[in-house]
């Protein structure tokens, strides 16, 4: 049995999304101003906002659960009233630096992407993410190709990620979130392909464990050196790079790295 569709997750996968400067700045901006007041009864410097406290205090907690951690974490007073004042100006940010472009797509999930698109199988993205679509829009396929000296007929002048999906299930409002396959089992019925004919590519342990859930075969993609969370969660494959997948064990339905098969 071969491969029939490849459902993408957005944020880590395909884009380097701008949330952990989004969180930063959005702070830094209430204490100099809107808060400066208690500035000085709280453990806050912009400095002390390092990559490490992003990582441990907020990541992949929602919105305003992961705003009232980090005040927690600087000891601002009135943390739970506050966090939702700081969550709103975290996503005014986002907008601010989705719209000037400052995120970039990952070359090896387009050089990916492209590449299972030409063997024929259909793709979609599936993010919980209200603002992926906002990402999708904004990355020029055709500029990209260009770039790399590739050439694919589907990708005409102007076109973005967007405009060479299958389906895209992102943004929407699911009863449940990952790791509920809902989201997922959405996108292959979207796409009409039967979820055990389908992959889904996941940077996140609980994205991998929908996929799973799902009965879907799971790609797990390691980019900040969590392997293991990965394997543990159950995918089938874990990589670092998209690059590294064999596109030849592709074609014959199976999961795995370059150069071993
Ligand atoms: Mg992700």
């Amino acid at each position: 049995m071969s491969f029939r569709g490849t459902i993408f997750d957005v944020d880590g996968v395909l884009v380097d999304s701008p949330h952990e400067q989004a969180w930063r700045e959005g702070l830094r901006q209430l204490m100099e101003n809107d808060w400066s007041d208690v500035r000085g009864q709280t453990t806050y410097a912009p400095e002390k906002f390092t990559p490490e406290v992003y990582q441990r205090v907020m990541s992949g907690k929602p919105r305003y659960a992961g705003a009232q951690s980090a005040l927690e974490h600087f000891e601002v007073p009135d943390a739970e009233r506050r966090a939702r004042e700081y969550g709103d100006r975290k996503q005014v940010m986002i907008v601010e630096l989705i719209e000037a472009s400052q995120f970039h797509a990952y070359p090896d999930a387009l050089r990916f992407v492209l590449a299972v698109k030409d063997m024929g199988l259909r793709i979609a993205a599936a993010s919980s993410s209200k603002n992926a679509n906002a990402f999708l829009e904004r990355i020029r396929l055709d500029e990209f190709v260009e770039g790399e000296g590739l050439s694919y007929g589907f990708v005409r002048p102007g076109y973005t990620l967007l405009d060479i999906l299958d389906a895209n299930v992102s943004g929407r409002d699911f009863e449940q979130g990952k790791p509920h396959p809902e989201i997922f089992l959405t996108a292959a019925e979207e796409l009409e392909v039967p979820p055990e004919e389908s992959f889904v590519v996941e940077d996140a342990a609980n994205g991998v464990q929908a996929a799973k859930a799902g009965n879907m075969a799971a790609l797990g993609l390691a980019r900040a050196e969590d392997e293991e969370l990965l394997e543990e969660a159950g995918a089938d494959l874990v990589v670092t790079s998209l690059d590294d997948v064999s596109l030849d064990a592709l074609a014959i339905g199976r999961l795995e790295r370059r150069g071993t098969w």
